[in-house]
C-alpha cells in the first residue's frame, strides 16, 4: 500500500493541463484564467472627482473662501472651460476634473446663494480627486493561472476585456455502482438504498470548475459496468463509485483491466478511503473510489479536487492543510492516515466521536478533516492538529 502523498504524485501523472477557450466574460466566474491578459486602458481613463462638490484650486482653499460657479461636470459629462482663480465648477462623482481645478470641495462644506459659494466647513486635506491610472494602467498585467473571482470579473471588465481565455472545464464521467442502488426521488426495494455519493462528488466538482456527467447507476455484472465505461467515452477523467474492494460483487477492477486500464496503484494507506484505485484508460484518467458515502467524499477533497486543479493549470499541488486548537482530547491513530470529520469554531476543533465512513449525517455536520499522521499519539485539549478545510 502507497502513502496518501505518493497516491497523489501518482494520480498528478495521469493528467495534465487541458487547452485554454475563450468565453465572453459574463460566462468566465469560476473558470481558470489561462493566460495573462493586459488592461485595455487606464482607470479612472481621467482625473475624476470622488465626491459630489465643487471643484477649484487647491491652493485657493481656506475657511470662508468664495468662489463663483461657472458651470457643471457630471459623469459622462466634462465641463469644457477652464478653471479660473476665484472659480468653481459644479461637480460630480465620477465627472471628469476640469482643467484648471485639482481640489473638490465637499458639497457639505460649501453654502451655495445663487452663483457664489462659500466654504463654511472645515475643508479636509483630501482633495477628493481620484488621478488617471489610479487603479490601474494601460497595458498592466492580470496574471494566469488563477480562479476567476466575482471581484476579478468586475476588474477584467473595467480593464475593457470583453472575453477571456479560459482552460477549457475538464469532463467528469461519474459512475455510481451497486445492485442496491437507486436515484433519489425513486420508489427503493426493500433491499435498495439511494445512490448518494454521484450526487454529492458531482456538487464538488461542479464547485472546483468541472463538470461532472452522471451516467446511470451500473449494475454488479461485468456486462453492466462495461457498459458504463463505454457511456464515459470522451471524458477527461472517469471516475468509478464502489464495487472497488474484495467482495465477490467487486467488479470494478476486472472490467477496468479488461478494458485496457493501466493500474497506477491499488490502495491507499488512509482511513478511510484504503481500497482507491487509479490508472489510465485510453485518453482518459481512472479513479476508482470506495463506495462507502463518506470515504467517497473524502477522496474527492483528497485526490480528486487536486486532480481537477492540476487540469486546469492550477499547479499538482496537495491541498493545504490549516493549524486549529483541539477542544477535546482524542485516542491515539492507528497505522493509517487519519481524516476525521471534524467541526472548527473559531480556532477550536471539536472531532467527532462517530467516525463511521457511512455517516453522512456526521459529514453535513463536518467542517473540517482532521488529518492524523499514522501512529500519531493521543492529542490532548489544546494541542494543535491539522486539518482540511471542506
Ligand atoms: P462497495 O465499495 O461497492 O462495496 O460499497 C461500499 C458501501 O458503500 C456499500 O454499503 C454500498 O451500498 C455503499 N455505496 C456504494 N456506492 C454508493 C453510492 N453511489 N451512494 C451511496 N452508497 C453507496
Ligand atoms: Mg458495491
Amino acid at each position: 500500500m502507497i502513502t496518501v502523498d505518493e497516491a497523489r504524485a501518482r494520480l498528478f501523472e495521469l493528467v495534465s493541463p487541458l487547452p485554454a477557450e475563450e468565453v465572453p466574460l459574463e460566462r468566465a466566474a469560476g473558470r481558470v484564467l489561462a493566460r495573462d491578459v493586459t488592461a485595455r486602458r487606464d482607470q479612472p481613463p481621467f482625473a475624476a472627482s470622488a465626491m459630489d462638490g465643487y471643484a477649484v484650486k487647491a491652493d485657493e482653499v481656506q475657511l470662508h473662501a468664495m468662489f463663483k460657479v461657472i458651470g457643471e461636470a457630471a459623469a459622462g459629462h466634462r465641463f469644457h472651460g477652464t478653471v479660473g482663480p476665484g472659480q468653481a465648477v459644479r461637480i460630480f462623482t465620477g465627472a471628469p476634473m476640469p482643467e484648471g481645478a485639482d481640489f473638490v470641495v465637499i458639497q457639505e462644506d460649501v453654502t451655495r446663494k445663487g452663483e457664489l459659494i462659500t466654504i463654511t466647513g472645515d475643508p479636509s486635506a483630501n482633495a477628493n480627486v481620484r488621478p488617471q491610472g489610479g487603479d490601474f494602467r494601460e497595458g498592466s498585467t492580470f496574471a494566469a493561472p488563477r480562479v476567476l473571482s466575482a471581484a476579478d470579473i468586475a476588474l477584467l471588465a473595467a480593464m475593457n476585456i470583453a472575453a477571456v481565455p479560459v482552460v477549457r472545464r475538464p469532463v467528469v464521467a461519474l459512475i455510481s455502482t451497486g445492485d442496491e442502488l437507486v436515484m433519489p426521488g425513486e420508489e427503493p426495494g426493500p433491499d435498495q438504498i439511494i445512490a448518494s455519493n454521484s450526487f454529492g462528488l458531482k456538487a464538488l466538482i461542479a464547485e472546483h470548475g468541472a463538470e461532472a456527467r452522471m451516467l446511470p447507476i451500473a449494475r454488479d455484472s461485468e456486462e453492466s459496468i462495461r457498459m458504463a465505461f463505454a457511456m464515459a467515452e470522451g471524458a477527461d477523467l472517469v471516475v468509478t463509485i464502489g464495487g472497488a474492494s474484495v467482495g465477490d460483487h467487486d467488479l470494478v477492477g476486472k472490467v477496468a483491466g479488461d478494458l485496457g486500464m493501466e493500474r497506477s496503484f491499488y490502495k491507499v494507506l488512509m482511513r478511510p478511503g484504503k481500497p482507491l484505485m487509479a490508472g489510465r484508460m485510453g485518453e482518459a484518467a481512472m479513479l476508482g473510489l470506495p463506495g462507502n458515502p463518506v470515504s467517497a467524499m473524502v477522496c474527492g477533497w483528497v485526490f480528486l479536487i487536486p486532480m481537477l486543479r492540476a487540469m486546469q493549470g492550477l499547479g499538482a499541488l496537495a491541498p493545504q492543510l490549516r493549524d486549529a486548537v483541539l477542544a477535546e482530547d482524542i485516542a491515539a491513530n492507528g497505522p493509517r492516515e487519519h481524516y476525521m470529520r471534524a467541526r472548527i469554531d473559531r480556532g477550536r476543533i471539536t472531532v467527532f466521536p462517530n467516525q463511521d465512513s457511512a455517516m453522512l449525517g456526521v459529514l453535513a455536520r463536518s467542517n473540517a478533516l482532521v488529518v492524523r499522521p499514522p501512529k500519531d499519539p493521543a492529542r490532548r485539549a489544546g494541542d494543535s492538529v491539522r486539518y482540511l478545510p471542506i
